[in-house]
C-alpha cells in the first residue's frame, strides 16, 4: 500500500484539515509556504495522467472548500500537481499541493534552456 493510501486509512497519522467521502486534505510534512496542504483522492490514482474528468470536477470543489476553510481564497494561493519524473513527483498517489499564506515566488524551474524544446 502506498504512503498516501496509508494516510487515507489512518495507518500513518496526518494533520487533517478537511475530509469527505472521496477526498482528504492534510498539512504537508515539509511545508514550502505558510500554508501547504495536500489534497488527495481516497482511492489510489497514480497521477494526473490517470485521473478522470469526473474526479477532477469533484476535486475542484474540494480544493475550493480547502481555500475557504483556511481563509486563503481572498489573498490568493497556488495549486500544483507534479507528474512523473520530470514533474518531480515523489509520491505516486495523485495529490494537489495547495500553497499560500504569503506572496509566492514564481520559481526557477529548470537549468535547461527554456526555449530549447520547440
Ligand atoms: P511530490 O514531490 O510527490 O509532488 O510531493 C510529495 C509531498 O508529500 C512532499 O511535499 C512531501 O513533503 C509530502 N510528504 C511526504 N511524506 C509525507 C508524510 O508522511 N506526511 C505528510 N503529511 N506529507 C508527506
Ligand atoms: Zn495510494
Amino acid at each position: 500500500m502506498c504512503l498516501f493510501c496509508k494516510i487515507v486509512n489512518k495507518e500513518i497519522p496526518s494533520n487533517i484539515i478537511l475530509e469527505d467521502d472521496n477526498f482528504i486534505a492534510f498539512h504537508d510534512i515539509n511545508p514550502k509556504a505558510p500554508v501547504h496542504i495536500l489534497a488527495i483522492p481516497k482511492v489510489h490514482v497514480d497521477s494526473f495522467n490517470e485521473v478522470s474528468g469526473e474526479m477532477m470536477s469533484n476535486m475542484t470543489d474540494f480544493i475550493q472548500k480547502i481555500a475557504q476553510e483556511v481563509k486563503i481564497e481572498e489573498s490568493g494561493y497556488r495549486v500544483i500537481t507534479n507528474i512523473g519524473d520530470n514533474g518531480g513527483q515523489e509520491v505516486k498517489h495523485l495529490h494537489f499541493h495547495v500553497l499560500g499564506g504569503a506572496k509566492l515566488k514564481w520559481g526557477h524551474f529548470s537549468d535547461a534552456d527554456p526555449k530549447g524544446h520547440f
